[in-house]
């Protein structure tokens, strides 16, 4: 069903992306992909309708729920958990692996002590199989650890030629950051990536996607709920998904975007956190900056002075350096613009 609010694993639930899914299986044996766009664009989905066309073994790693600072359990928990997930295909490769604990249909990976398995270990061990190691999000892996994860990316790009890492992400400068494949400090530094990138339905696409889904439920598109929600929404198939199924529950476009809205705050309100762990003002700051951009400021100088009269102080232009920036690298804004329209406005609350 079009409609579905989870990831689409079929080509018949997912609509076009035809390019982008030929793209993933034609460079699967590489090395290293990486698929780019905005949250909700449909990077999973595309990733998964691509894996399970190829019939390759893939594991799903999903890195959404690392928190800024995360520790070795964590990571280690959430990589347990995943291979849990393909148990049947990786345990006759991992049973009796030093740091490897199989009981029933679980796995754990040992992350302390002498019994310990390090992940360029397990990536060895796993290269005696073809396997697809997909890292959902994996901008989030940015912290203490990621050298040591690099590292072992970067050792099995050069021995382990059995597997394929891909990683998405939708804090896109952050990804990049995060792979430092142009940092001369990094791990993965010159090593060749495949990139595809998931932009935005065209108007028409996005009329399209919505009356193939109203029809699939059995329902003639109303033109005018049509245009309002392609109004609202733009192009972004999960939020045009969000919208349609709001209103099949009945909902009135009004209440949708309300809705809308308050998921896009409640979100919005995590990357302010994220500041707020650096100090209250430059949470405050942040908050000052994005109602700034959400009324329209869209020159440096406007946005410099609508912060400065909101704070009542002055700003130095380095900060502001930095606020611009970081609001780039998490795919909030480019160019003074905000990349998703629910943001913008909730940006104005
Ligand atoms: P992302 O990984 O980029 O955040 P997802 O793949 O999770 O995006 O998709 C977000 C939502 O939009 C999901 O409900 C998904 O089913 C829907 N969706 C995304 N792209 C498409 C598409 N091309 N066709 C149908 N539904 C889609």
């Amino acid at each position: 069903m079009l409609f579905d609010e989870r990831p689409k694993k079929t080509r018949d639930e997912l609509f076009d992306r035809e390019k982008e899914i030929e793209e993933i299986k034609n460079n699967i044996n590489r090395p290293l992909l990486a698929i780019s766009g905005i949250r909700r664009i449909g990077k999973t989905s595309t990733l998964l309708v691509a894996l399970n066309e190829l019939k390759t073994d893939y594991v799903l790693i999903d890195c959404r729920r690392l928190k800024e600072n995360y520790g070795r359990q964590d990571l280690y928990s959430i990589f347990s958990a995943s291979f849990s997930s393909i148990i049947d295909k990786v345990r006759d490769i991992l049973s009796g692996v030093r740091g490897v604990s199989i009981v029933g249909n679980s796995i754990e990976f040992k992350w302390k002590g002498r019994q310990s398995l390090s992940l360029a270990d397990l990536f060895d061990h796993l290269n005696k199989k073809r396997l697809i190691i997909a890292i959902d999000e994996a901008q989030k892996l940015r912290g203490p650890l990621s050298t040591e994860i690099k590292d072992a990316i970067a050792h099995a790009y050069d021995y382990d030629e059995n597997l394929t890492f891909i990683f998405t992400g939708s804090e896109i400068g952050l990804l990049y950051d995060f792979l430092g494949v142009e940092d001369k400090n990094s791990p993965l530094y010159g090593r060749y990536y495949y990139s595809v990138t998931l932009e935005r339905f065209s108007r028409e696409m996005s009329k399209e996607f919505l009356t193939k889904g109203f029809q699939e439920v059995g329902l003639r598109a109303n033109n005018s709920v049509v245009d309002k929600l392609v109004d609202l929404f733009d192009g972004i198939p999960g939020w045009l998904t969000f919208g349609a199924n709001r209103f099949l529950e009945g909902g009135k476009i009004d209440d949708i975007m309300e809705i809308a809205i308050s998921v896009a705050l409640d979100e919005l309100e995590k990357l302010i956190d994220t500041k707020r762990r650096v100090s209250e003002i430059s949470a405050r700051r942040y908050k000052y900056a994005l109602k700034c951009l959400g009324s329209g400021m869209n020159t440096w100088s406007k946005l410099l002075d609508c912060i400065q009269r909101s704070e009542g102080t002055t700003i130095s232009s380095s900060v502001l350096d930095n606020i611009l920036l970081s609001l780039e690298k998490t795919s909030i804004i480019k160019d003074y613009e905000f990349l998703d329209p629910i943001y913008r406005e909730a940006s104005k609350r």
